[in-house]
């Protein structure tokens, strides 16, 4: 048997699974390749963590499908790792595996201190819920009246937008409605962002800062020594900086009564307790921070802290393989990992072509090292899985599905609930 036609098993069918499969049937044309996902639906964060507002970049699907329904490759949906089939099946199956998994926890904000991290909302728990993502909590926290958002990367933007664009400019998106007016029960009116760094280090995209700078319901300020800095400091190069420069200048203009968004720089956030004042009243600001700012410590009070400092490997059923980023994507002799998996939560998704790329390479080394086994791939699982495992084509179904039931001003209606999802594949499949 040649390393052409080895069994490759890729877990996860985010653009890592996804890029990884491409790059892997480039370099080994006559592999057969299984992309397991333990949900129905692929594309991973692309459906269910890119923002609902950004259809554009959710449409990069459109690219990962050609890659799924290619005749060398079988993607098996509603397939856990280790629930279904066990890391070790797999690899007595499959001549490779690929851990593509991504990163699903909230990283914590106060680790050590138990109280604190209790009054936080995880950026995930959140985006997942307005994403309908099926393992989503169906208990959201209403952001209330002035949230405060930990964090400076393009996750921390995202929060952001949600908190100060009008519900209005959410059509032609694919929000969960309910999950929204549950978040917004009492409009936004101030919102403040904790960023641990400069505005030189600020890890949001431009454009993404640009986006909010077109929202005139919102007017964006910074505290004076920042403010100072930037003004006095040569920002040109740092596109980043440029465009915090041109949010922050006063003569930008807004709608009467805008949502004040202030943000705060070289902001460390100390603790959280329940304010003193706290009643069941979902306006009142019930939460008192403590952060520091320049050797100071402060005190402010919020309706609700969010955080988005990035993902862990957590709870994940790799945790002892992913937990820290590594230079190579091979783990053992037989198991490789690839994305966020691999390089940890930072990147968006064209990065993690270019990493799969890479990994492939070494799958395809590592292969034309070893004398090939001929290997049963998926046929050789046992067949509870194989009978559990759904197809691509049967997430066609459920995507259509998803389209025909959109309401007005929504691209598409997601099916929520992982069962829901299941049963409207297989009465499809019965009434045919
Ligand atoms: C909130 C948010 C917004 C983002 N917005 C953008 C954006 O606008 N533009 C951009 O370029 N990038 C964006 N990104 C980054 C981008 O989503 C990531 O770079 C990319 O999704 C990482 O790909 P991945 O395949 O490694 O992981 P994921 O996309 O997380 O895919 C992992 C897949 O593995 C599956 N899986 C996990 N565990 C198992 C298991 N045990 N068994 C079987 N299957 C499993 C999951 O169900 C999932 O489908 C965003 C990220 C987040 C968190």
């Amino acid at each position: 048997m040649s390393i052409n036609s080895s069994e490759i098993a890729i877990i996860g069918s985010g653009p890592a699974g996804c890029y990884a499969a491409q790059a892997l049937l480039k370099l080994l044309p006559d592999a057969q390749i299984t992309v397991f996902d333990r949900l129905v639906t692929p594309y991973g964060l692309i459906r269910y963590g890119v923002a609902a507002d950004h259809q554009h970049t959710k449409r990069i699907t459109q690219q990962l499908d050609r890659v799924l329904q290619d005749p060398r490759v079988r993607f098996a949906g509603n397939i856990s790792v280790p629930d279904d089939v066990t890391l070790e099946e797999l690899q007595r199956c499959f001549n490779a595996v690929v851990i593509a998994s991504g990163l699903e926890a909230d990283r914590a904000l106060f680790p050590d201190d138990v109280c604190s991290q209790a009054l936080v909302i995880g950026a995930n728990s959140l985006i997942r819920a307005l994403n309908s993502h099926p393992l989503a909590s169906s208990q959201v926290d209403p952001l209330g009246s002035h949230p405060v958002i930990v964090g400076g990367g393009n996750v921390a933007l995202d929060l952001l937008r949600l908190c100060v664009k009008p519900s209005t400019a959410y059509s032609g998106s694919d929000i969960n409605d309910d999950v929204y007016h549950d978040i917004h029960q009492v409009p936004v009116q101030r919102v403040t962002l904790l960023y641990r760094g400069t505005p030189e280090t600020f890890k949001g995209d431009a454009q993404m800062i640009k986006e909010l700078g077109a929202i005139s319901e919102a007017h964006y300020s910074c505290d004076d020594i920042t403010s100072g800095n930037l003004a006095n400091e040569e920002t040109a190069g740092n596109r980043t900086a440029t465009a915090l420069q041109q949010l922050f200048d006063p003569r930008r203009e807004t709608t009467s009564n805008p949502v004040q968004v202030n943000f705060l720089f070289n902001a460390i956030p100390l603790g959280l307790a329940k304010s003193s004042e706290a009643t069941d009243d979902i306006t009142a600001e019930q939460i008192s921070l403590q952060y520091s700012q320049r050797d100071e410590t402060k005190t402010m009070t919020a309706s609700s802290v969010i955080s988005a400092i990035g993902f862990t490997a957590e709870g994940s059923a790799f945790e002892s393989l992913i937990t820290s980023p590594a230079e190579s994507g091979r783990v053992t002799e037989q198991v490789f990992r690839t994305g966020w998996a691999k390089r940890g939560s930072s990147g968006g998704i064209p990065s993690n072509r270019a990493c799969a790329i890479a990994v492939a390479k070494e799958v395809a080394e590592a292969l034309s090292e070893q004398s090939t086994v001929p290997k049963p791939g998926f046929i050789g699982l046992n067949e509870q899985a194989q009978n559990k495992a759904t197809s691509f084509a049967q997430w066609l179904q459920l995507n259509e599905l998803e389209l025909v039931n959109a309401t007005a001003g929504r691209v598409r209606l997601k099916i929520t609930d992982h069962s829901k999802q299941l049963s409207a594949v297989l009465n499809h499949e019965e009434e045919k």
